[in-house]
């Protein structure tokens, strides 16, 4: 018997109230969005919370998370989620769920039910005004940030913290990384995601072109959040923290660094079971898997995604001095029409410079700590 899955997105709305540019889900290679419903139906939540119930009794589960996800899962309405956060908690009394959202529904009604879930409220948020309205508008061109920010404001309302879960930035190298970086703690998160934008060697990311301009972007970030944490602010930088995890041998909290994190699941709307919606960004039907909730169980789906997806690292990578805190970097990245997934990063260079500044900052901090007898 093979490994239990440890977290589930599940789609629960299949469009979006905003047109980013960026978004890997409408822009990219694989268009299969358009064939599936807008919203999922009460059957296919019934379906996968007996998916479930199984999995956690075969697998004597302690713990999962669903992630509700979309396009915008705020579309999906309040008796959707209601509904489908009740039928998940029951099949599955353990369960931890999370949202990412854009916040711009976000009401009062929301905020209820998530408190009655504890349900942790991510939101999207690249910064301030400009950076944020540089790429996240509507689709008539208007910005979306006065909206955004609202719903954060809402969730930094002391009511609100304990299901305040971060922000999700995704990087535009063309902003200032400081000023980006203090728009984002003037929300207070207790957690900031930082994202590379998706692409690969054969669909480049932009401004490729420019040598390390994500490393040393990255690297500017970092050492604002390491010097001033925590006694500025106790927000916690995931990509940063999973790196130093990584270099002590400890386990990464992100599909980005340290290699895949098996075990992670994507049902879509219409109930299909997807691998990561960065696959997207490869080629058309990218993440399909051609199973369903209906069809098969979710350890039939983990025993199909151990053939048809393996963790393989390419030459470059397994002969690559920092290979155990990379890992490769998130398998989307490493995509190329010539030869698949047998690749380093397309963003390699940048990861080994910011893993190696990461490690001689940590290094040196633990050489004065240990000269200093502490
Ligand atoms: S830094 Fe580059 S070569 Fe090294 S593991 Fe990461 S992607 Fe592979």
């Amino acid at each position: 018997m093979g490994s239990p899955t440890r977290q589930l997105i599940l789609k629960v709305h299949s469009r979006c109230n905003l047109s980013c540019d960026y978004c890997y889900v409408y822009e990219s290679i694989d268009q299969s969005w358009r064939e599936q419903p807008n919203t999922i139906a009460a059957a296919t939540v019934d379906r996968l919370a007996e998916r479930i119930d199984e999995h956690a009794r075969r697998h004597d589960l302690r713990e999962l998370e669903v992630v509700l996800h979309g396009g915008e899962p705020l579309m999906a309405g309040h008796d959707v989620l209601a509904a489908t956060l009740g039928k998940i908690r029951a099949a599955f009394p353990a369960t931890r769920f999370a949202i990412q959202t854009n916040g711009i529904l976000l009401d009062d009604r929301f905020l209820e039910l998530f408190h009655e879930y504890g349900v942790r409220v991510g939101v999207s948020v690249d910064g301030g005004p400009a950076a944020t309205d540089r790429h996240r508008r509507y689709a008539n061109g208007r910005g979306s940030y006065d909206r955004i920010s609202a719903g954060i404001a809402r969730l930094m309302e002391p009511a609100h913290t304990g299901i305040y879960g971060g922000l999700l930035c995704t990087i535009d190298v063309r902003n200032d990384p400081g000023e980006v970086f203090e728009a984002l703690l003037a929300f207070r998160p207790p957690r900031i995601d930082l994202l590379l934008p998706h692409g690969n060697w054969t669909t480049p990311p932009p401004d490729r072109e420019r040598p390390l301009a994500y490393g040393n972007w990255l690297i500017q970030v970092f050492d604002r959040w390491y010097d001033h944490r925590p006694a500025e602010t106790n927000t916690r930088i995931r990509l940063f923290e999973s790196i130093i995890a990584r270099l002590f041998g400890r386990p990464s909290h992100t599909e980005t660094i340290g290699g895949e994190r098996p075990g992670i699941v994507t049902v879509e709307t219409d109930g299909s079971y997807e691998q990561s919606d960065a696959l997207k960004t490869t080629t058309e039907g990218g993440p399909a898997t051609g199973l369903t909730v209906g069809g098969q169980s979710l350890d039939e789906l983990l025993d199909y995604l151990a053939v048809a997806a393996p963790y393989r690292l390419s030459a470059k990578c397994q002969a690559c001095p920092v290979v155990q805190v990379c890992g490769g970097g998130l398998r989307a990245h490493r995509y190329s029409a010539e030869n698949g997934f047998d690749n380093p990063s397309v963003y390699c260079d940048d990861l080994l410079t910011l893993i190696n500044h990461i490690a001689s900052r940590v290094r040196a901090d633990l050489a004065q700590a240990a000269a200093a007898g502490r």
